[in-house]
This record gives structure tokens, sequence and C-alpha cells, in this order.
């Protein structure tokens, strides 16, 4: 009885305990339950891209986004591949979302940046994350992609940023150094040829000093739009950009000689209408160089190299032009590195010597003053001409520190000769723009006389028909200089701006007519006529007019013969040294 009370017993105590534990696993399952549609649900309503595909490609998992992105119903996807999909819905005239087949299975976790196509063509790009899974024995991967579209246009604009001119919006200097390495490669590896082709705007500095900063701006991007049309309708493979300054380059992939040669006139060709610039029509053009590959170098830096001695020997001969490199130019290129080298040590080694050439006057047949003319005698070059060393001098600011010396000299030849041979000659010295665009030309000038104790109505410094471009400032300090006595005359009258009306702006004393009308005057009918016209001119503006490059007696007569005042040339004296003038 008590065994079977105790059987009952323990019977009811294992049917409660069994119904506590049905209870409890019920509210555990039920628990489960609960945190499985929760998952679900936070899946599903995930702005994210979330799916999970099986080692076949087919979808096992995907949400609301996912199949939005996919233009599907979630029960038409699961259990299809991209494939499959992808076949359905171009059939109904849709695109689809490209990119993430699954080809093999990841074997750990990795991330990837892809780019998508929705089913209306829409491209995003997504950050993937692809998540190896083991479901029930089978190999899956679970992958949620979040979209980094934004964040990509944005990088997208940093990077060109980077790499593009703020000005022009043209590709800069970084991105034509990246073109032409790559282009270079392509070119080796298909034994192809490139192109390379520099230049630069001929006075640009002077539209930037005249007209102002903003102008030279408005120049280069109305230079920049010129230059995209070119490429757009005549040369689609032609790169263009901006290198910095008034400098651009254009890459001409598979271009040759020939072919470079007539994209160069193209450019040219796009300059020879003027430039509007601040409400004033400028006539503005180009000097450009090229370099090809392979001839002319192996390597971006050689080719960017001939380019540019290319460009500079345009730029040296004449400019508004176009030349493909040649070696004899890098020997040019070469001597005047040189010669720049040289020059720098050129004062300090006493290295320099001033000749003097007579002015005759054509009335009295008299000595009137001589010209001083520099010559250098370089240790290492030999004699250098100065057509060939002051440009260099000029153009490194050299000819500051030179032209001070050569004043100085001239002045101190100018008292010595007076002291032996009791006379006062006028002194001519040559003087360069660049001389007197230093701030402080006034000052050396005035202290440079005075120490010398010259009287400065014997002193006349030579100016030429270039300081045309720099007008207002420099006739303020033409003026200034006047005051101090010393007069003016224009060098090389004729050669340069040829144009007579600015002459009445300066407050010049005389003219000298290049030599280039002089010689051969008298078999050139239509020189004689300019050489008349000119000394009519200066008549009426009340200045005197020096011939130079007499050569011949009878040009020296015909000038005598027209009124001209002063004649100077190899027929009356060659250019000396001081100490070879014993009576003058
Ligand atoms: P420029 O000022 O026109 O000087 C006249 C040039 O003509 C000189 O050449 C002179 O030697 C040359 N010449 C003189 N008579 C005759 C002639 O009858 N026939 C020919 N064919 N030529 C003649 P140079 O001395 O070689 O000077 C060349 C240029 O270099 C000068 O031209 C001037 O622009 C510049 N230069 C010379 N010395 C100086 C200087 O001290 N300072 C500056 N800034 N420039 C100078
Ligand atoms: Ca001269
Ligand atoms: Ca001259």
């Amino acid at each position: 009885m008590l065994v079977a009370f105790l059987l009952l017993l323990s019977l009811i105590l294992i049917c409660v305990g069994f119904f506590i534990y049905i209870l409890f696993q019920k509210k555990q399952l039920n628990k489960l339950l609960s945190q499985k549609s929760f998952l679900f649900k936070v899946i599903d309503l995930n702005p994210n891209y979330i799916y999970a595909k099986d080692q076949y490609g087919r979808y096992s998992l995907i949400n609301q986004s996912y199949a939005q992105l996919v233009g599907r119903n979630i029960q038409d996807i699961i259990g299809k591949t991209d494939e499959e999909l992808k076949a359905e819905i171009v059939a109904n005239g849709k695109t689809i979302h490209e990119g993430v087949l699954l080809k093999t299975l990841p074997e750990t976790v990795f991330i990837k940046e892809e780019l998508l196509t929705d089913f209306v063509g829409e491209k995003m790009w997504v950050q993937t994350v692809k998540v190896p899974i083991q479901v029930k024995h089978h190999n899956k991967v679970l992958a949620v992609s979040t979209n980094i579209t934004e964040r990509k246009q944005f990088e997208d604009e940093i990077k060109h940023q980077a790499n593009h001119d703020a000005l022009t919006g043209l590709p800069n200097r970084r991105m034509f150094n990246t073109d032409l390495a790559n282009d270079l490669e392509t070119a080796k590896i298909e034994a192809g040829t490139l192109a390379v082709l520099l230049f630069d705007i001929d006075r640009f500095k002077y539209i930037n000093d005249m007209l102002g900063h903003d102008a030279g701006d408005e120049l280069l991007v109305q230079v920049s739009q010129r230059l995209t049309d070119l490429m757009k309708h005549c040369h689609p493979h032609a790169k263009i950009y901006r290198l910095g300054g008034d400098e651009f380059t254009v890459l001409l992939p598979n271009y040759n000689g020939a072919q470079s040669e007539a994209f160069a006139k193209d450019l040219l060709e796009l300059f020879e209408e003027s430039f509007l610039i601040a409400d004033s029509e400028n006539v503005i053009s180009p000097s450009i160089g090229i370099s090809l590959y392979p001839d002319d170098g192996q390597d971006a830096n050689y080719l960017m190299k001939h380019a540019d001695t290319a460009m500079y020997y345009i730029k040296a001969n004449g400019k508004r032009n176009y030349q493909i490199f040649t070696p004899i130019m890098q020997q040019h290129f070469y001597r005047k590195l040189m010669i720049e080298k040289q020059l720098r040590t050129a004062l300090t080694e006493g290295e320099f010597e001033l000749y003097y050439q007579p002015i005759v006057d054509l009335a009295s047949n008299e000595f009137f003053g001589m010209e001083s003319l520099i010559r250098w005698n370089n240790q290492v070059l030999g004699h250098v001409p100065p057509d060939e060393f002051i440009p260099i001098a000029e153009e490194t600011g050299m000819i500051v520190a030179i032209g001070q010396w050569i004043l100085e000299t001239a002045l101190g030849q100018h008292v010595l000769w007076q002291q032996q041979f009791n006379k006062k000659l006028k002194i001519n010295v040559n003087v360069s723009v660049r001389q007197l665009l230093e701030t402080t030309f006034f000052d050396m000038v005035k202290m440079t006389i005075e120490r010398s104790g010259v009287e400065p109505t014997y002193i006349a410094l030579e100016i030429t028909e270039s300081i045309a471009m720099y007008e207002e400032s420099m006739i303020e300090k033409l003026y200034a200089v006047k005051q101090l006595g010393v007069q003016l005359s224009m060098d090389d009258f004729g050669t340069g701006y040829s144009s007579l009306s600015y002459l009445n702006k300066y407050p010049l004393d005389a003219l000298k007519i290049d030599k280039s009308f002089v010689k051969g005057v008298i078999e050139n009918e239509e020189n004689k006529a300019i050489i008349k016209t000119i000394i009519a001119i200066a008549k009426q503006l009340e200045l005197t007019v020096v011939a130079e490059g007499v050569e011949e007696q009878a040009v020296y007569k015909f000038l005598a013969n027209i009124g001209c005042d002063y004649a100077q040339g190899y027929y009356i004296s060659r250019p000396l040294p001081a100490t070879e003038f014993n009576n003058i």
C-alpha cells in the first residue's frame, strides 16, 4: 500500500516535473521564436542591403532593401541565382543590378567596394561585407552592403580637385605626370609613338602687369576654352593640361612628327582671332615646343626637357610659332646654361670691358660722342658677343648689376678723356628695359652721375622700343630720369613696335635709325624712303637723328645730304677699347 502510494507520488512528481519542464521549454521556444522574428525584422527593415546565398549562388535570405534594389518581391528572388534573375528581368525589359554574382564562396570575411546598377538603371556604390557561415552543414555567405555613393562622390570630387586646375578646370601637372607615364608605357608596349607638346603665351607677363591679374586669369580661361573646343572637334585623342602659370601641355598619343606639326598649326590658328579681355582686343600668340617618343627621348623626363628646349628655341627666335626638338637646340640650350653660369662670376672676375664707337656730327665731320658697347671675354667660353649674353643677363636679372658697372665705367672713361684731350664728348650708354623696370634704377643713375662728376647733359641713355610694352609706369620713370638732365635716345628705331604714335609720349632727345635700314640704303629705294620719313618726323618732334651701321662713304654722304644729324658705323670706326683712341 505504502509502495503503491510512493509510486503514485513519484508519478505525480514526475508529471508535475515534466509539466514544469514542458512549460519551461515552451517559454524558451517562444522566447527563441520571438527573438528570431525580431532578428528577421531587423534584417528586413535594415536600410542596408542584406542577403545570403548558398554555394551555388542561390539566394536563401534577402531583405526588403535588397528586394527593392533588384525590383522584385522577396519570394520571387529566394532560390534563384543572379543570372536567372537577370534573364527574367531583362526579358521584362528592365535592367538589373550587377556585380554581386557569387562564383566561389569566400573563406574569410572580406570587404569590397562595388558599383551596382539598380533595376531602373541607376548606378550606386556599395561597400559589401561578406561572411562565410554554416547553416545545417551547408556553406553559405551572408552579405551586407552599405550605400557609400555619397562618400564615393565626395572622394571623386577631392580626387578631381587634386588633379584639376581650379581656374580653367583643365587637368593639372599632377594628372599630366600620371598620364604621361601611362601613355609612355602604352607606346612602349605597342611600339607606338607619343608627342609631347608644350607651349606658353608670349608676353603673358605683360598682360598680367598691364591689365591686372584678373585679366590674366580671364585670358587663361579663354585660351583653355578655345583649346578644349579644338580637341573636341578636331583632335579627340589629344589631352590638354595646364601645368601652371601660362604653361600648357598636350599629350598626343600615336601622333608622329607630321601629325604633331598639323596639331601645332591648328593650335596657332586658334590664336589668330584676338581675345577680348578687360574691354580691349588683345592679339596673343603661343610659342610651342614639341618632342616625340621614341625619337627625342625614351622617358618622361627627357621628353619634357626637350619639348621645353624646343619651346625656348621658338621664344628666342621670334615667338608665335612651333618647333620640333632637334639635338642642335640642345647644344643651344646647354650653351645658354653655360653662359648663365659663367655670367654669375663675370663681374667679380673682371671679365667685362667696355669698347667705344664714335658718333660723328655729319655737318662738321667731327667726333660728337661715343657709344659704349660691352665686351665679355670669359675664361671658359672665350669671347661671347653681347647679342648672345645680354638677353640672358636680362632674363636672369644680372643685367641690373652689370648695367651699374657699365654706367660707372663709361662715365669714368668720359672723365678720363676729358682730362686727356680736354674735350667733352657725349657718352651714350645702352640701358635695357629690365634695368628700367628695377625700382632702384632712378637712384642708381642719380648716384652714379653724382659720384662721377660728369655733367648730365653729356650723358645719353639709349633705350629700345620694347619699353612701349610698359607704357604708363615707364613714361613716369623716363620723365624722372630726364629731370636729372640726361638725354634719352631711342635705339634701333624702326625695328620694334614700329608705331610712330608713341614717340611723342616719351621725353626723347634723339632717334637712332636701326642699321638694317642704313646698310645698303643706296641700292634700296624703300629704305631710302623710310630713312627720309623718319628724319622728317624727327624734325617735327624736335628730335635729333643718328644713323647707325654706316659702312660706306656713299651712305655717309647720302645721310649728310638728306639732313641726318649724326652717323655711326664701321666706315667711321669699329668699336674699340678706350686706349686705342689716341686723338678724339
Ligand atoms: P646696339 O646698341 O644697336 O649697338 C650697335 C651694334 O652695332 C654694336 O654691336 C656695334 O658693334 C654694331 N655696329 C656698329 N657699327 C656697325 C656697322 O657699321 N655695321 C654693322 N653691321 N654693325 C655695326 P655689338 O657691340 O655686338 O652690340 C650688340 C647689341 O648688344 C647692342 O646693339 C646692344 O643692344 C647690346 N649691347 C651692347 N653693349 C651693351 C651694353 O653696354 N648694355 C646693354 N644693355 N646692351 C648692350
Ligand atoms: Ca645702342
Ligand atoms: Ca642700335
